[in-house]
């Protein structure tokens, strides 16, 4: 039998994706009683997680914070914490999605796996999508996009950017040849690159169109954490690696043996093997990107429940939430949008939405985005 011909009943609620997201707003609906609920996964519970290149860690610190009412700013669900469950402070990608198949099982979550969504159309005859996956047709009155960024790398960006390899597709630091190993983009996973490279003996180039290794900003989500700022300086200590800033990479080609990048200032650098891309990723919506409106910059629009301008009963969780200049990139900040989504379900499936008080208390329920925007002070 083909599998699109395969028949099943319609759900209430479908969400793409189990990693952090996927699996935090499946707590949350699940607390308000949401029942014809299924969370589908092209891998396993926490895939984006595992595929993280050997090493890299969380940048975000963990910490057992739930006795004093705080929660540990890597905890997708109340009452759990990354630090206790992995005994680790910034854990690797492994372990964190070990947290993540722990809070799945423990809130009860079932995750059908091996399930890769390739299209999403509305239904003709009444509200509601059909999702065309690799097991057949999955209908659904609601859908939440839980799908990541992780697997979506930003690649096109100049011409030649496919001759080098994108940070995410290195599994491990001991793959990526050449001496020095250029990387093109001096962000998280730039300086993640050159930190783990340097340690391990090796000379790096780092060229970015701005330094972003001399920022300032009390928000996290536009400047390097202090974790990697503290590598970086450990790592510069060694005399292996070369920031270059304002350097705007135009092209990459193959010369000869090797790899030429021009920048816009003129400069020309030859690598003897194919340069590391660290030039950040796509919006999680990609994947659906029809059924959003989008900004000139890449960012899908949203309503202040976070559901698509365009198509009403299509949500979206995860690290591409953002409202003009809100930017919800980090766990700690996109899991208090989970409740927003589920409020908004819950309402239109006529749940008792009492329990969501209890994450309003745990700080996991942020529905006025106005508080934001406020600066350290020092
Ligand atoms: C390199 C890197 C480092 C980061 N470090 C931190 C950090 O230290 N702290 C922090 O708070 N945040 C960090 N972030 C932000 C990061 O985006 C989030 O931590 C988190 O990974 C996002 O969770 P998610 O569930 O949205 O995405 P993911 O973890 O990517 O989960 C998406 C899931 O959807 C599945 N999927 C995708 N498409 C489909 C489909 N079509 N059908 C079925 N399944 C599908 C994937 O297999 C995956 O399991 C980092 C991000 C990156 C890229």
């Amino acid at each position: 039998m083909p599998a699109e011909s395969v028949r099943r009943a319609p759900l209430d609620v479908v969400i793409v994706g189990a990693g952090a997201a996927g699996i935090g707003c499946a707590v949350v609906l699940r607390a308000v009683g949401a029942q014809r609920l299924a969370v589908l996964e092209r891998g396993r519970v926490g895939q984006s997680f595992e595929q993280w290149p050997e090493g890299m860690r969380f940048i975000t610190p963990s910490f057992t914070s739930n006795q004093f009412g705080s929660l540990d700013l890597n905890a997708v669900a109340i009452q759990t914490s990354p630090a206790f469950t992995l005994r680790s402070e910034h854990p690797t990608g492994t372990q964190y999605a070990g947290y993540l198949r722990g809070v799945a099982k423990h809130f009860g979550v079932r995750v059908r796996r091996g399930i890769d969504v390739q299209s999403v159309t509305r239904r003709h005859n009444g509200p509601g999508f059909v999702l065309h996956t690799t097991r057949g047709i999955y209908r659904t009155r609601m859908l939440v996009w839980a799908a990541g960024e992780f697997q979506h790398p930003r690649t096109n960006v100049f011409p030649g950017a496919d001759l080098c390899t994108h940070t995410s597709h290195v599994r491990s630091w001991q793959d990526v040849a050449g001496d020095p190993v250029y990387i093109i983009g001096g962000s998280e996973s730039g300086i993640d690159a050159a930190t783990h490279l340097a340690t391990a003996g090796r000379h790096v180039v780092v060229l970015d169109a701005r330094a972003p290794w001399t920022d300032s900003s009390s928000d996290p989500s536009l400047v390097l954490s202090p974790f990697t700022l503290d590598r970086l300086h450990n790592a510069r200590g060694t005399g292996r690696v070369e920031l270059f800033g304002g350097a705007s990479v135009t092209r990459v080609v193959q010369d000869g043996e090797g790899f030429r990048i021009t920048t816009t200032r003129g400069e020309s650098f030859l690598s003897d093997h194919p340069p590391l891309l660290a030039t950040g990723f796509l919006s999680s919506a990609t994947g659906v990107a029809d059924h959003f409106a989008w900004t000139d910059e890449g960012t899908a629009l949203l309503t202040a429940d976070d559901e698509s301008t365009t198509t009403p009963g299509l949500f979206l969780v995860g690290p591409s939430v953002r409202h003009e200049r809100v930017i919800l990139c980090f766990i700690y900040k996109f899991r208090q949008r989970f409740a927003v989504v589920a409020r908004a379900i819950g309402t239109r499936l006529g749940l008792d939405l009492a329990p969501l008080e209890e994450y309003r208390r745990a700080q996991m329920f942020l529905d006025d985005l106005s508080c934001c925007g406020v600066e350290c002070q020092c």
